[in-house]
């Protein structure tokens, strides 16, 4: 096998041992893809308590107050910068520490108002939730809560929650997307009191202004079956260590009020007591953060979704083109209808998947992924729906639409702030991978101890074909079997009874097709990444449409002649079965082959001659000047909320 291959297969392996695998609660979308539609898992749809509410409800009104006070977003696009008195006024009213338990100092808020309240200051300025949520979704607190000692808790939730910002430490300037092949280390003393860290982390937010950083490294293997295997290790470091330096902060597209840079590490004293759980649990605490850490990106997209439909029915009725209101143009009232019950299916999506991780027993890693990728992929195109209803005027920036006298919707820096969301806490394509491998797992797990039994494997070849006959033989047949919804629904109209149906019908469908790709390719399926992100795209759209349902049945027992929202939930319904039959069809006719061709001869500069006319030179005086790293670290006497 060429190096090439082996350190594919290293990497994979280590990725292959950091996935979290045992749970309680089952997950809805791991049934769906088992053929398995399981809707009294989420139905009746769970909601927030009138309780909860109130408090979330409450504490939106004080962060508003500082927010009008303190940011003004436009401002913050522009200097890029988030006022220090604003950071200093969310921490006073405890801001920083929304979702530390009340016991190490912090608001104990649940994890729906959180998302709630993260999502609540992104509608106002994007840059300022990312300092909290990179702080308490991804930061030090998070990885504490799940895997810190009593110890660790109280000697740094305390200080968290008052304000001293944190930050997520994993991406390196060569790995990205493939955490595994990371190459910043933390090499033990001889005593092992202490290690050593030296390398660079790339992208880290908080970064430049964090207090404390949660840092994964490659610590010295550990030989298993007589092979060396990589061991990734996760500390919290303290950036007043000698040897911590801010290289580069970064400037960015969108959410411009971030702090960003590239982290160096050279000899940085880490005390032992510093190591988050075990040595090489690193991989695994980054991902298991990153399951309920990435939630708020979807929130954001929702609240985001939520604010821009308020802010265009206005428009949309004033502006008359053609002797009518734009909105009974159809192809302007296509993108009204995909934005509204879009809308409504990302926050069923996000509510759901809240309500999921507070239960703390449930496997939401499909929920949490899937609730990622769809709302970041539909809240993209949704921003760019409403710049193109807003004509001219969406391209526009506020500021000059205001000095015009016009109403100043900021609609092209929501554009620019929503692009990272595709990218962050794993990309698109990331989580589709990651979607497929976890669909692919009935099969996985029992179809590759067959065809590429692994060193030291339970069982041998033969029993793992026994086992796997045993285990088709029944379900198999199965996925033939008529579907039923199993639940009883009073309140949804015949239509979309119809749906959960179809719901049910396709799961099966989706199952057996998953399983006759798999024996077609085998392990040469890993290859076929867009036949499998149509499976992912499929399961998607079925959990999305299962979510509405759930959510419209549970509305509308309160009020069961609310055509608006049958309508709304059909036609959501409606759109992705169109969207899943051009799936199914993409899974047995496609042009993947010619497309790999194309790919490929380009790769190798087959193409160069489409180069004519384009500027090839190397000018480099646009500089615009030294980065600048502001201070913004709050000095502790001023954090304590007064
Ligand atoms: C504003 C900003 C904030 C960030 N904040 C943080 C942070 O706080 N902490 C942190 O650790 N990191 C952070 N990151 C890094 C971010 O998580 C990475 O950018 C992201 O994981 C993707 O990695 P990459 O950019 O290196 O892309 P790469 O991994 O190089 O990928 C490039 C492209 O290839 C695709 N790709 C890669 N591998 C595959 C594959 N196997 N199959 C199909 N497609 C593939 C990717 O989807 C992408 O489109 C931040 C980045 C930005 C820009």
């Amino acid at each position: 096998m060429a190096s090439h291959d082996h350190e594919k297969q290293a990497a994979m392996d280590l990725a292959e041992d950091s996935r979290q695998t045992s749970w309680d609660h089952p997950s809805f979308v791991a049934e769906l893809f088992k053929g398995n539609f399981r809707f009294d898992l989420i139905s009746p749809f769970p909601e927030q308590n009138a309780e909860d509410k109130r408090i979330g409800d409450e504490y939106m009104e004080k962060v508003r107050v500082v927010m009008e006070q303190y940011i003004d977003p436009e401002k913050v696009d522009r200097e890029e910068e988030v006022p220090r008195e604003a950071l200093r006024a969310l921490a006073d009213i405890g801001c920083f520490g929304l979702k530390i338990p009340k016991e190490y100092g912090g608001l104990g808020m649940s994890q729906t108002n959180y998302n709630r309240i993260v999502s609540y200051i992104a509608s106002y300025c994007a840059s300022t939730s990312v300092y909290i949520s990179s702080h308490l979704s991804i930061g030090v607190p998070q990885p504490l809560k799940l895997f810190g000692t009593k110890a660790q808790k109280e000697k740094f939730l305390p200080r968290l929650a008052k304000g001293a910002i944190s930050a997520f430490a994993l991406t390196e300037p060569s790995v990205g997307s493939d955490p595994a092949k990371m190459a910043t280390t933390a090499t033990p003393s001889e005593d092992g009191s202490y290690y050593l860290l030296n390398g660079e982390k790339l992208w880290c937010t908080n970064g430049p202004v964090a207090e404390l950083l949660v840092v994964m490294c490659v610590t010295p293997p550990k030989i298993v079956n007589g092979k060396e295997k990589k061991q990734i290790s996760a500390f919290v470091v303290d950036t007043d260590t000698p040897g911590f330096e801010v290289v580069h902060v970064c400037r960015f597209m969108g959410v411009r009020g971030i702090q960003n840079g590239l982290l160096r590490f050279t000899n940085v004293k880490v005390p032992a007591e510093n190591l988050i759980g075990k040595t090489g649990d690193g991989l695994k605490i980054a991902l298991t953060t990153l399951n309920t850490g990435r939630l708020t990106v979807p929130a954001t997209c929702a609240g985001g979704g939520k604010a821009a439909l308020r802010h265009l029915q206005d428009w949309v009725n004033d502006r008359v083109q053609w002797g009518a209101p734009i909105h009974k143009h159809q192809a302007v009232g296509k993108k009204l209808a995909d934005a509204a019950s879009n809308t409504f299916a990302m926050e069923a999506i996000n509510d759901l998947a809240c309500a999921l991780a507070e239960r703390g027993d449930a496997d939401i890693r499909l929920e949490s992924a899937m609730a990622k990728y769809y709302c970041t992929e539909t809240g993209w195109k949704m921003c760019d729906d409403v710049l193109q209803v807003r004509g001219g005027r969406g391209f526009e920036t506020a500021a000059s639409l205001r000095a015009r006298g016009e109403k100043p919707m900021a609609v092209e820096m929501s554009m620019r702030n929503a692009r990272i969301s595709r990218i962050i806490e794993g990309t698109s394509e990331i989580m589709q991978l990651f979607i497929a491998r976890e669909a692919m797992d009935t099969h996985v797990s029992r179809v590759m101890p067959i065809l590429m039994p692994r060193p030291g494997q339970k069982d041998s070849k033969f029993q793992a074909i026994l086992k796997a006959f045993k285990f088709y033989a029944l379900w198999y047949p199965k996925t033939w079997m008529p579907a039923s919804i199993g639940v009883t629904t009073k309140h949804l109209s015949k239509s979309n009874v119809d749906h959960l149906h179809y719901i049910a019908r396709t799961a099966k469908r989706l199952a057996r097709t998953m399983f006759h790709t798999m024996a077609k390719f085998g392990p040469k399926l890993e290859f076929e990444q867009l036949v499998l992100a149509s499976f992912v795209d499929i399961g998607t759209d079925l959990f999305a449409m299962s979510t509405c349902l759930a959510r419209a049945e549970k509305l509308l027992s309160r009020n069961p002649n609310d055509e608006d929202l049958q309508n709304l939930v059909d036609y959501f319904c409606s759109s992705a079965r169109e969207r899943i039959k051009n799936n199914l069809m993409h899974v047995s006719r496609n042009h993947n082959r010619l497309l790999n061709k194309v790919s490929r001869a380009y790769a190798a500069g087959k193409f160069a001659w489409m180069d004519d006319a384009i500027y090839k030179g190397t000018a480099t005086h646009f500089d615009d000047g030294a980065p600048k790293r502001v201070s913004l670290n709050i000095p502790q006497e001023e954090q304590v909320p007064k």
